[in-house]
């Protein structure tokens, strides 16, 4: 038989995955299991799902073929333009579907974890919609950097609780947040925002971020009468928009798959978040991934300009892929992600969000013929991102002199 790069009938992707989790949740994560494809594959939930998507989301999104940066990398680029999304980002995707999900099974609460706010802002504004109740926890130190989206999650309705533990960050709010689901596993849904976490999260997540590809593959074939592109190229941090690029090409080999996680200031330095690169194999948030860690097995802080590619681990989906050479990985430095995004905002008048903007990099360091098609997922908007771009300039070479 042939093999996929899709999820097993145990929940492994290779030998990534699985779902490692407390005794006491093993129930409750053994009934998402049973149900989750049941309830997603069902008549009901897939058109409310894409009701949503279309008059709330706003999809599809473009699928808009960029002249200028064509002709400068010599290829036939297309931007998946994800940045135009409800909320600015892909995140918004999976929370829709989660939150579905979570009526469907009767749950009546919904907690999740966040790190620089976005995914927090896209679960408080699907709680809003839906009238469910919403804790959110993030570490203190980024509730102190992530003013903005504090309050906005706030305004929406959720309540955000602070993590003090730890690093008082990503990984410290993400342990809180199954403490939490602990103490309440039968009302309360975790919506988890990206390709990570125990088996079967980073397949429900996937497979609701695959609408992406599914535009994609329409797109193209009515753009350029073939449906498939030779590249797909996303950035990841743990994952969730590249799924949703590559889902429906993930076992066609014709497409080669990119992806571009974050150097930081360097993948062989301790300041980075480029784990394919600098991890190792251990057990992250419920899952048998790569992490990046110390020789005893400390979860190490990941470092990255980019708060949403700051997570010390990747979705096992991805970290098989790396393994078996199915997908390039580039780690993109803090420096070649602001020049890149200074690069799209003058090539095309499109400010990307500083993660997206690591995919962008990614095109400098490939080689191109001139009739490749190339399909880059922009995550997202680079609104959230302008003050980083103002306070970095300097590295944006000749953009930056103004
Ligand atoms: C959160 C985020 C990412 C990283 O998350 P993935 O799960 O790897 O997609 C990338 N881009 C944007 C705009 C984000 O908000």
């Amino acid at each position: 038989m042939k093999q996929s790069y899709l999820v097993d009938q145990n929940g492994y992707y290779g030998e990534f995955g699985g779902a490692y989790v407390p005794e006491i949740l093993y129930s409750t994560v053994e009934a998402l299991k049973e149900q989750y494809l049941g309830i997603m594959e069902s008549e009901e939930f897939k058109q409310e799902y894409m009701e949503l998507l279309n008059d709330y989301v706003g999809r599809p999104s473009p699928l808009y073929r960029a002249a200028r940066m064509s002709e400068r990398y010599g290829c036939e680029l297309y931007l998946k333009r994800e940045d135009l999304n409800h909320t600015g980002a892909h995140k918004i995707n999976n929370t829709v579907g989660q939150i579905l999900l979570a009526k469907k099974m009767g749950k009546k609460r919904i907690i999740a974890e966040t790190g620089a706010g976005q995914h927090g802002v896209a679960v408080a504004t699907v709680c809003a919609l839906m009238d469910m109740p919403c804790v959110v926890y993030q570490g203190a130190l980024d509730v102190e950097r992530q003013h903005v989206n504090v309050e906005r999650m706030k305004m929406l309705g959720a309540e955000v609780r602070p993590v003090f533990t730890g690093n008082h960050t990503l990984k410290d709010a993400t342990n809180e947040a199954i403490r939490d689901w602990c103490c309440h596993p039968h009302d309360t849904f975790y919506i988890i925002g990206s390709t990570v976490g125990p088996h079967p999260y980073p397949d429900i997540v996937a497979r609701l971020q695959s609408i992406i590809s599914k535009e994609i593959k329409e797109q193209l074939a009515r753009k350029t009468g073939r449906d498939y592109p030779d590249y797909l190229i996303a950035c990841i941090g743990g994952g969730s928009n590249a799924a949703g690029t590559i889902y429906h090409y993930i076992d066609d080999e014709r497409v080669k798959i990119v992806l571009a996680e974050a150097g930081g200031q360097g993948a062989d330095t301790s300041h980075t978040a480029a784990t394919i690169h600098a991890g190792s194999v251990g057990i992250l948030h419920g899952s048998r991934t790569l992490v990046m860690q110390t020789p005893d097995g400390q979860i190490m802080e990941a470092e990255s300009i980019s708060a949403g590619l700051d997570y010390p681990g990747i979705g096992p989906m991805h970290a098989n892929m790396a393994v078996k050479k199915r997908a390039t990985v580039y780690a993109i430095n803090d420096d070649e992600a602001i020049r890149a995004a200074f690069e799209l905002t003058r090539t095309e008048g499109i400010i990307p969000a500083l993660e997206s903007a690591h995919a962008i990099a990614a095109l400098g360091k490939m080689h191109f013929n001139s009739n490749d098609v190339v399909v880059l997922t922009v995550s997202g908007r680079g609104d959230k991102d302008v003050e980083t771009y103002l306070a970095n300039k300097a590295m944006a070479g000749e953009y930056g002199t103004f």
